[in-house]
């Protein structure tokens, strides 16, 4: 079967890890059709906007994506590409796998875990009121007291909606990835009603799931604490927006930082995979970046092309070039001024080599 997936290279120095890891999604074997389309700062001047219209039909169309990272315009009246792309999308889960691979340099070892974030809700939702507004002097009257006449207001709507579609999609990971618990994170102890209503809805669809997928529940403190101290005890953890933004990048850091930090935004039928980094501007045509969070994003496409098979020889060779610690970039090697640290294009290479040598 042929898979076509629409392919953004990105800026910065996204082209250059989007075409790695295009060459080693190849070397697998599985066949793709690349709708190669551009989006970001590079493209702006031309087409008027960082996200021209093709990109959105592209993904509409082809239902996957791959994507390098997009630099977030400063002062230029658009908004980020990457938000939008989730927001149009509807990519309302966002799936971060943060794993111990050997030769990764980190406090820890042995960390497998997921984190699932809801994408579009929560205090992100962007309904905020500055301080001294009519609104927020109006939702100040409705307190009671309770809040400083001198405040800015930002509201976090959670709803059953936005709730179930993201616990299901944490039990629909772990039934799909053999995965064995889910963990539902949130401070239902403080706001009642919103993480309330997120621990409830959970619990609702974890019955669905009862036998297969075992359930429990964390307040978001303690599991920071837990997390830091006996990460390797945890599996899948689903939270809302704002918890999930803060743990994954203190997930990410358990296991060795954003270099080997992949991720995944999905929707009901439409997937985009990127790396958790950004752009790294000031590496830009460098070949000097490391390519292994991009190239575990596509992993993960494969693991959602239903590819098994090649997405665990991918994982598999991506895991032992790191553990051999020969063919690495720079920022792999203990000290960052190796002069033995390979190029994006050549630890790509190294991949590859090791999936075609089995
Ligand atoms: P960044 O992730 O680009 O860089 C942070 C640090 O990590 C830098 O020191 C960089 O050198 C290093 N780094 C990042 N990726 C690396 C890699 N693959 N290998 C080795 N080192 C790597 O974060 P930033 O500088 O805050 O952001 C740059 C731009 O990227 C901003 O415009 C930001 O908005 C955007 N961004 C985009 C995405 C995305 O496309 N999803 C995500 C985050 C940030």
């Amino acid at each position: 079967m042929i898979h076509q997936v629409t392919l953004i290279r990105g800026d910065g120095t996204g082209p250059e890890l989007v075409e790695a890891t295009r060459r080693v999604l190849e070397g697998t074997g599985v066949q793709f059709e690349w709708d190669v389309v551009e989006a970001g700062v590079d493209i702006m001047e031309t087409a008027g906007t960082p996200l021209p219209d093709n990109v959105l039909a592209s993904i509409r169309k082809n239902k996957v994506a791959l994507k390098g990272p997009i630099t977030t315009p400063i002062g230029t009246g658009f908004r980020s590409v990457n938000v939008a792309l989730r927001k149009e999308l509807d990519l309302y889960a966002c799936i971060r796998p943060c794993k111990s691979y050997v030769g990764v340099r980190s406090r820890y070892e042995n960390v497998d875990l997921v984190i699932v974030r809801e994408n579009t809700e929560d205090l992100y939702a962007g309904v905020e009121y500055p301080v001294d507004s009519a609104e927020a002097a109006q939702i100040i009257g409705m307190a009671n007291g309770k809040i400083r006449q001198d405040s800015a207001i930002s509201i976090k709507p959670i709803s059953r909606t936005g709730s179930r579609q993201i616990v299901r999609s944490a039990f629909e990971y772990a039934v799909e990835n053999g995965r064995k618990k889910v963990t539902a994170v949130a401070k239902a102890n403080i706001m009642k009603y919103t993480d309330g209503l997120f621990y409830e809805m959970a619990r609702e669809v974890a019955k669905e799931y009862e036998g297969r997928v075992e359930y429990d529940e964390w307040l978001v403190d303690a599991m920071c604490m837990q997390l830091v101290q006996k990460p390797e005890n945890y599996d899948v953890l689903v939270m809302e927006n704002l918890y999930g933004d803060i743990l994954s990048d203190l997930c990410a850091g358990l296991v060795g930082g954003l270099g080997v930090a992949p991720g995944a935004n999905i929707g009901a039928d439409t997937a985009l995979f990127e790396a958790t980094h950004g752009s790294a501007p000031k590496y830009k045509n460098l070949n000097k970046v490391n390519p292994t969070a991009l190239i575990l994003s596509g992993y993960l496409m494969l693991k959602y092309l239903k590819e098994d098979e090649a997405a665990a020889r991918l994982e598999r060779a991506v895991s032992d070039v790191i553990a051999e610690g020969k063919y690495v970039t720079y920022d792999m090697k203990p000290d960052r001024n190796d002069p033995t640290a390979v190029g994006t294009a050549e630890m790509a290479d190294a991949i590859i080599a090791r999936m075609q040598a089995g």
